[in-house]
This record gives C-alpha cells, structure tokens and sequence, in this order.
C-alpha cells in the first residue's frame, strides 16, 4: 500500500506557487540578502512551479558565523551526548511524521517516484539519523603502550574537526542532506548546507524541522543557491574546517584546489562507472532484476549504479533478453503516477547529456538492444523522459563506456571462460571505483574477485535497497577520497588527538 497521503498535494502545490523557499541560519528562515531566488523545474512537465532563495555569499557568511559561534560556545558539541542523540531522534521522529510532505515535495522537485521518495528519501533519512544519534555516545580514543611505558600514560581522544560545508547533489536531495549532517552532528560539528539548485525544496521542511526538533540555533544552516556562488562561497570561507561534498569528479577536483587556502579537510563522494559481472553459474533469475535496477533505479542517476555490464558469453543472450524484458515492462512516468516505475531525467541540461551519450556510443558503432532515445510519455510531454537503454558493441575507449552518462544507459561487454584477472582487469579499466557487482554461485570465486577489484563497495549476488547507514561508502581512484557512513563516516567528521602524561 502507498504509505503516502496524496490528498495533500494540491495545498503542497498552492504553498509551494504562493511564496519561495527561504534560507535557514540560525534558526531563522530568511530571504536572501540580495533578495534574489531562482526558479524550481518539474522535471516531469518541464515547467516552473516553485520557486528559492538563491544564497550568495553574504549569506553563506552569516550561515558560517552562526555554525560557528555554535561550535565555538559549545551549545552543540559540549552538549552531553546522549542529549544530542536524543534531538537527532526526535527529529528523526518529526521526519517520518511528515514524511507524506517531504516524499510529495522530493517527487515534485526531483522527479523520482513516489516510493522511492519516500522509502529512498523519506525512511532512510530517519534511519541514517537514527543510526549515527547511535555514534554520538560510542565516539571513543584509545590507550596505547608508549615507548618508555613506566614513565608515560598515553591516550587519544576525537574531538569533533568544527563546522562542516555540506554541499549535496540533485539526485537524492533529502537523504544526502540528513546523512551528511546526522554523521557531522553526531561527530559534535555544526553544519551549513548546500542543496543543489536543482532541487532545493526538501530542505526547506528539513529547517523547519530541525528548528522544531531543539537543535540549538546554528547547529544546523541550510542555504539554497548555486554552486558558482553559494557552493564555492562555502569551500573558500576561511572559518569552515571541513567540506564534505557529494557530486561529481569534475566539481570535486575544483573544491579540493579551494580548499587549500586554510587547507580544509575534505571528503569527496564522487562518480563512478561501475561494473556488474555476472558469470554463467549465476543465479539468473536474481542476476537480471538486480542488474537492471541497478541501472535503470531513479532513472539511472545513482553515484553507484551498475552502468557496465560484464557478462559470460554463454549467458549473454538471455540476460540481454531479460534485462530488456524489464526495461519494457518498467513504466515511465511522472513520480506522482503510482504505477510508475521510473521517473523523468531532473533536467533539460541532464536530458541532453544522456541523449547525447547514446548518440555518441551509436556514432562510435554502438548498437541499440533496447530504448535508445527520448520516452514519449502521454500528458506529460514537457516532461525529461528517457527510455531505460541497453547498448551492444560497447568496448573499452568509447566515451559512454569510459565517462559517467548518470542515466538509464546499460554498457554491455561479454567474457569467455577467461581466467579471474583478465576480467577484473576488465572491469577495473576505468578512472571510477565506486561500486561493484559479481553474481556467482561459487562463493570463492566471488570473493576472489571482490579481492581483485578496485572499488570502495563490492556486492556479491546482489545488493540491498540503497546505501546501508552502518556500511562505509565511498571510492576508490577519483570516485572520491574518505568514507561516508559506519564508523568510519562519523570519524571523518573528527579530529585525532594524542595526548601524554609523564609520570611521576
Ligand atoms: P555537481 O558536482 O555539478 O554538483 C553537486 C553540488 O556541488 C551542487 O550542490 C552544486 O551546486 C555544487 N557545486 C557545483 N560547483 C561548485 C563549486 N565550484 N564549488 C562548490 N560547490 C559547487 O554534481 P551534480 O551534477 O549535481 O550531481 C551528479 C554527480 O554527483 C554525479 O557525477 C554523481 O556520480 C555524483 N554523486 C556521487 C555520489 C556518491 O556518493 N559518490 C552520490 C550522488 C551523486
């Protein structure tokens, strides 16, 4: 059953019409000092049905000043943490209990369907809160055997590394910005974010939100607007200590070279290019939908889906045949269509880049095995829609193998009975190494090649709904640097210090 309540939507829709999204400092929504916004896209009709508050820097500084007089006074970071956990809880609380808002509003501004804005965006945002309000009371130094251990007690302890810039991606809105802050509040940081200005609504109900639930004022800033200008105000404002961006690799390398000016820590979660293996002992009637979800889910705009596909040429047709026998199968629609299984693209901008990698693969010699081109979806002709696409003839140099399209778009290799290193060599010849799938029944030879692979995320015969908040995510190569999620992800968000007695 739809655990969402549509009977809401026209009032959401009025509301959202009738006055544009504020910004969130200090607790306070405010407009932008310049008093400009910018226009909110429905990516399923391609018109204009909102409006935000487009930050600059002016307002990036008084976001950065109240995150920081927090950190600094202490109202957050030296409040008890088991207070902390409980805030974090209760806003937990007060997401789910508006939930049927938040996932109408993420369909709206993203496109994704409705489901999936609520158990991708809505549920797992509870749950990653939940999860790291678990970390605030467990964060822990050790206590080590010194050099001269009769003379010296030696320990360390973590303190949290200050304010965080959070710069988040248009592809999962709200759940990025909850992960992003629960694992920097847990740690005891305060947090300015950054939405994409692709989708800057979710956070508006996540400030209001957060002011209901009892953060302190500046624990958490939320400032919409664009990367040019609030983005690259946040990475070189000399009072953040910490930028922890989700985006591309191209953005990424930007940020990083801001960063230097007071050598900022960062963490990147990048792009990738990620390889499904399936072997010809596979389990096939779970190889095929995980293959095709893997790439076809949120219309293909997921850092980790599954867009190489490396299969046993013994299998190769029926898993062809059955990958295109879900793309057929998979409705293509508006979010708000609860039949539909897969929404539009979220831009005009991102429509023509994914068209035009199809386009670039055929003019390389390519071959269409299914969809191809624009989806033509009745009533919604506006709409960013692309057919889920399968490619032949696909081999290594062609630039829809080699670059990340961030679509629907499934890249299909075959192997023979090769031995394990050429075809992880395969699948590790590219730039990426985010995410991986292998499908086998032999056990060993999955984790053989979950050795051999070079990326920060392995599944072996499947993976789960989406990221697990316990599981450290993150790339290896220029998919990224550091991990989100797990303990490794709050640690981030922290600063090691020794410290040592001499006794006596
Ligand atoms: P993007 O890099 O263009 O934008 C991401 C964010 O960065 C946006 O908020 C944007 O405003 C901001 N930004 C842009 N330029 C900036 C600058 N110079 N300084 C500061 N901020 C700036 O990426 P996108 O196109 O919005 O998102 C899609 C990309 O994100 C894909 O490549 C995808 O793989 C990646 N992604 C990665 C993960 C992951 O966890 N690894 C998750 C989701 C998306």
């Amino acid at each position: 059953p739809m655990p969402v309540d549509t009977s809401i939507l026209p009032d959401l829709k009025q509301d959202l019409a009738a006055r544009p999204r504020e910004l969130f400092i200090g607790g306070k929504f405010t407009a932008a000092k310049s008093g400009e916004t910018f226009e909110v896209v429905d990516p399923a009709t391609g018109k204009v049905f909102a409006h935000a508050a487009s930050g600059g820097a002016e307002d990036i500084d008084l976001a950065v000043q109240a995150a920081r007089k927090c950190f600094d006074s202490g109202a957050w970071p030296a409040m008890p943490p088991a207070q902390r956990a409980r805030i974090m809880m209760k806003l937990a609380e007060l997401i789910e209990a508006n939930g049927s808002r938040i996932a109408l509003t993420e369909t709206l501004d993203n496109g994704m369907p409705l489901m999936m804005g609520y158990f991708g965006a809505v549920m797992a945002a509870s749950e990653a809160l939940r999860y790291n309000a678990g970390w605030a009371t467990k964060i822990n130094g050790e206590t080590f055997t010194p050099s001269h251990p009769g003379e010296f007690h030696a320990f360390t302890q973590r303190e949290p590394v200050g304010v965080v810039g959070g710069i988040v991606p248009w592809n999962f809105p709200f759940v990025m910005s909850v992960a992003k802050m629960a694992q920097a509040l847990a740690a005891g940081c305060t947090i300015v974010l950054k939405p994409a200005e692709q989708t800057p609504l979710s956070a508006a109900i996540l400030g209001e939100l957060v002011a209901e639930a009892g953060f302190p004022d500046g624990a958490v800033n939320i400032v919409t607007g664009f990367g040019k200008t609030a983005g690259a105000a946040l990475v070189e404002h000399p009072l953040v200590d910490k930028i922890s961006f989700t985006g591309s690799t191209d953005t990424g390398k930007q940020i990083v070279k801001a960063c230097t000016g007071n050598l900022k820590r960062v963490t990147l979660e990048l792009g990738g290019k990620s390889p499904v293996i399936i072997f010809d002992d596979a389990d096939l009637s779970k190889a095929i939908p995980s293959a095709a979800m893997g790439i076809f889910g949120n219309a293909g705009q997921v850092c980790a889906a599954g867009s190489r596909l490396f299969v046993h040429e013994k299998v190769r047709d029926q898993v062809l045949e059955g990958v295109t026998a879900m793309a057929k199968s998979l409705k293509v629609g508006s979010g708000l269509d609860p039949e539909t299984r897969m929404g539009p693209l979220v831009s005009d901008t991102q429509f023509a880049r994914v068209t035009g990698y199809i386009e670039s693969a055929l003019s390389e010699g390519a071959k269409v095995y299914t969809g191809g081109g624009k989806a033509d979806v009745e009533g919604a002709e506006g709409g960013y829609f692309v057919q889920p696409t399968v490619l032949t003839d696909t081999v290594a140099g062609m630039k829809a193998v080699e670059e990340e399209i961030f679509g629907p778009v499934l890249a299909t290799m075959t192997f023979g009975d090769d031995d394990l290193e050429t075809i992880a060599a395969a699948a590790n010849n590219t730039q990426y190494g985010l995410n991986a799938s292998v499908f086998t029944q032999d056990i060993t030879r999955g984790l053989k090649m979950a050795r051999r692979i070079k990326s920060g995320m392995v599944n072996i015969n499947g993976a789960g709904g989406g990221p697990d908040p316990a599981m450290p995510l993150g790339g290896f190569k220029q998919s990224g640097w550091g991990r989100e999620n797990g303990r490794a992800g709050v640690e981030a968000f922290t600063e090691i210090k020794s410290v040592t007695v001499k006794l006596g």
